[in-house]
């Protein structure tokens, strides 16, 4: 039995427009095997279905490289780490995968984790367990003491729950890569820097060249991808040289870093909506907002527009990813805010960035020449909407335009179920995010009759 979907515009992927008119067929594994316009079709046999998206834009699965599926929509590094046990990391992020799926986005890379929370994920799926969407799974970040995730002081580094893990020498990051490659990971992160900067305000690299080196030849001995975080210079020309196969972040990169991306084939994740939403969205009463962190990241977000248009212009390629799983990013609500964000900001042209969301990105997939464009061998990856993002591209954020999301030809129905937030994430322990004193008291209670009439 094959299924034939009439489509209204078809944009497979490959090409900067859509065409009307078309029909996408596929056989019972969700395996295309006739795309294009439906005169030169393939005779329809007896059983064969028709399903008519004729009022449709039909495009491929949208794929995000930078969803964390550990992270539970956290408001602190704590809440990543230390208060949830695995376990129930792992329901809770099967949970959110399939939000993210029900967004339009048919597969994802969960890069650096806790545990084997994404491998669980992406194999109870694989096995037909759970309807959710194709997942890239990586195990805990290789980090030191100059590294993002080594977050805690030194007299408690970072706990076995932790997303992060801390390696000291070449013998034991070897150890580690070959570990997580035993347990089945699709990619190795490597934490390249953190927040440690030098006196003139530079990030510091948290390993050398040659330990870098190291690790990325040990990963890709094993036939894995390399992935890193780095937002300075130095890091970002150490991930370039050494051949990463996507640096995330990049926000510092120079001449020397496009020179080396363009000689090893590294690719770029600037990954945009995480830091966009922390400047528009972070309340006055927050924490990270009373630290001056909007200031900060509208600063660093600047800096990296002018350099990422550069990498572009030279030929870097643009993946896009969203760092889904904080607070700011929560699961399956803005994903596509980053292509928005690719046209707005960087310049992209609508196709453009729906082709870095599918094609580009299917390029650094594990399987990826089998998703990111709709034509005959792909998998049936596809998403029906009501709406055209060629003409506007902020209507993939709309959840009311998605009329359907398929996954190797099998329509995904993820019902929209209400949670108790609290009950989910944000076990911290913090109470408090003012200080008490008689002087402040005596400020509030002018500001706020209420306060002292309560007494
Ligand atoms: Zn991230």
């Amino acid at each position: 039995m094959r299924t034939l979907i009439r489509c209204g515009q078809l944009f497979t992927g490959r090409e900067d427009d859509a065409r009307a008119g078309e029909i996408l067929v596929f056989d019972e594994r969700g395996v295309l095997d006739y795309v294009g316009p439906a005169a030169g079709s393939p005779r329809r046999a007896r059983g064969d279905r028709v399903i008519d998206y004729s009022g449709c834009f039909v495009m491929p699965g949208l794929i995000d490289v930078h969803t964390h599926l550990a992270y539970g929509n956290a408001k602190s590094e704590e809440d990543i780490d230390l208060y949830c046990p695995l376990e129930f990391r792992t329901l809770r992020g099967m949970f959110f995968a399939q939000k993210v799926a029900a967004a339009g986005f048919t597969a994802i890379c969960s890069p650096g984790d806790a545990g084997q929370i994404s491998l669980s994920i992406r194999n109870a799926i694989r096995a037909g367990l759970f309807d959710g969407p194709r997942v890239m799974a990586a195990g805990r970040y290789l980090t030191t003491h100059q590294g993002l995730t080594d977050w805690y002081p030194t007299w408690i580094g970072a706990p076995e729950t932790s997303i992060g893990k801390l390696v000291s020498t070449n013998a034991e990051a070897v150890e580690e890569i070959r570990r997580q490659v035993k347990d089945g990971v699709d990619c190795i992160k490597i934490a390249l820097d953190g927040i440690q900067r030098r006196e003139n305000g530079e990030l510091v690299a948290a390993f050398t060249q040659e330990e870098t080196d190291i690790m990325v030849g040990e990963i890709h001995r094993l036939g894995k991808k390399a992935v890193a975080h780095a937002r300075g210079r130095e890091a970002t020309l150490y991930a370039a040289r050494a051949g990463v196969d996507l640096i995330f972040h990049a926000n510092h990169l120079d001449g020397e870093c496009i020179a080396a991306m363009l000689e090893t084939g590294s690719t770029i994740a600037p990954t945009l909506t995480h830091p966009r939403n922390t400047v528009d969205f972070t309340q006055p009463h927050e924490p990270a907002y009373l630290k001056g962190r909007p200031e900060h990241t509208q600063r660093e977000y600047e800096i990296g527009c002018v350099n990422w248009k550069k990498a572009r212009a030279a030929g870097v390629p643009m993946l896009t990813g969203t760092d889904t799983g904080f607070a700011v990013t929560p699961y399956g609500e803005w994903h596509a805010r980053e292509l928005e964000l690719f046209v707005e900001d960087l310049g992209f042209m609508p196709a453009v960035a729906l082709r870095a969301a599918t094609e580009v990105n299917a390029g650094f997939m594990t399987e990826g020449g089998r998703i990111g464009a709709l034509e005959p061998g792909r998998a049936a990856d596809f998403v029906a909407l009501d709406a055209s993002p060629l003409t506007d591209i902020r209507v993939l954020q709309d959840k009311s335009r998605v009329r359907a999301v398929y996954i190797a030809g099998k329509e995904i129905r993820i019902p929209d179920r209400a949670y108790d937030p609290r009950q989910v994430t944000d076990f911290a322990l913090s109470n408090w995010t003012e200080l008490y004193t008689r002087a402040r008291v005596a400020e509030l209670r002018q500001q706020e009759p209420r306060l002292a009439a309560a007494e």
